[in-house]
């Protein structure tokens, strides 16, 4: 098939590339490389590139001729760079969101998979772990303009036919990523000696889900029929102190856990507890992520070294 991937130089994006490009797709990658690229050497002799921005109709009209699937994974990401940048998050959202739809009615596109985020869900009531049905909270700009492309999504299913996931990640983490994220800034201090900076008491928790795993869903979504909105979730509520302390551990480092507060800009995002269900991806794939936290924490530290 042929395969757009919006966004495919970025951490989940290269991931996905790789693998597509293993599997004998034909893949074109768009992406401005505002954060560098991700994709493997050997992997990038094989696709087509296209450097340029989502928000560029003109631009994904071209990357879109002929392709059967688009990946919008292209965003503005990681809490500090969201807060600091919150007009051009807006902007690569709605602008390129729209751009991606239109060229997608353009040029008869089969299915659209985008990567949303499970922010939206702030700071509803988990009982057990959150559900795609429970009633979403978005209290950031980021979330809100996640939230208002899956109904934008939803409503272009309905109304035009377009076939659409929502993938709702929760806290996508592995190799090669880079330290906006919680997972490799802790390795990052722990491999370089540094004090390892848990917000808070570190008591808050988060579901982390391998990005073998994550992509291996995103590749079983690939023309399911229908309008899905679905979690990752790797079904595992690890807090963030423990998580300093398996990874002081693996790195057998001799860094200190510092309790420091969070950066102001950061209060609007700080939420006490988020653990998803992968129930529904696993009636609809017959998959659900299972690398176990602590696995996936030795694969990095084995990438690393
Ligand atoms: N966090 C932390 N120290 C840091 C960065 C993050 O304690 O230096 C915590 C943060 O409070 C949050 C979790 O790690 O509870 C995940 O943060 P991240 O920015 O990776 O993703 P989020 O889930 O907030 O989008």
């Amino acid at each position: 098939m042929k395969i757009l991937i919006t966004g495919g130089a970025g951490f989940i994006g290269s991931n996905l590339c790789k693998r597509l490009v293993n599997d004998g797709h034909d893949v074109t990658v768009l992406d401005n490389l505002l954060r560098g690229n991700k994709i493997d050497p050997e992997v990038f002799k094989q696709i087509h590139f296209i450097k340029g921005d989502v928000k560029n109709y003109s631009i994904v009209n071209t990357a879109s001729k002929n392709v059967d699937i688009i990946f919008h994974f292209a965003a503005v990401l990681g809490v500090d760079v969201v807060a600091d940048n919150p007009v051009e998050t807006m902007d690569v959202e709605v602008i390129g969101t729209r751009n991606v739809v239109a060229a997608a009615q353009e040029n008869n596109i089969k299915q659209i998979l985008y990567a949303s985020t499970s922010g939206i869900y702030g700071h509803s009531a988990i009982e057990n772990a959150l559900s795609e049905e429970v009633l979403v909270d978005p209290r950031t700009s980021y979330a809100m303009a996640k939230r208002y492309n899956e109904i934008y999504l939803a409503s272009h299913n309905e109304e035009k036919g377009l076939e659409a996931v929502s993938l709702r990640f929760f806290n996508v983490y592995g190799g090669n990523q880079d330290n906006r994220m919680v997972i490799p800034r802790f390795f990052e201090q722990a491999q370089k000696g540094e004090q390892i900076t848990v917000y808070g008491n570190g008591e808050q928790t988060r579901d982390f889900t391998y990005i073998d795993d994550t992509i291996e869903a995103c590749v079983r979504l690939m023309n399911i029929k229908g309008y899905h909105i679905v979690n990752i979730a790797n079904e595992e509520e690890w807090n963030i102190k423990t998580l300093a302390e398996h990874i002081l551990e693996i790195t057998n480092s001799t860094s200190k856990i510092a309790y420091i507060d969070a950066p102001k800009k950061r209060y609007d995002y700080e939420v006490e507890r988020r653990v998803g269900s992968s129930k529904k991806l696993k009636q609809l794939v017959n998959y659900k992520p299972s690398t176990p936290l602590v696995d996936g924490l030795k694969m990095i530290y084995n990438i690393n070294n």
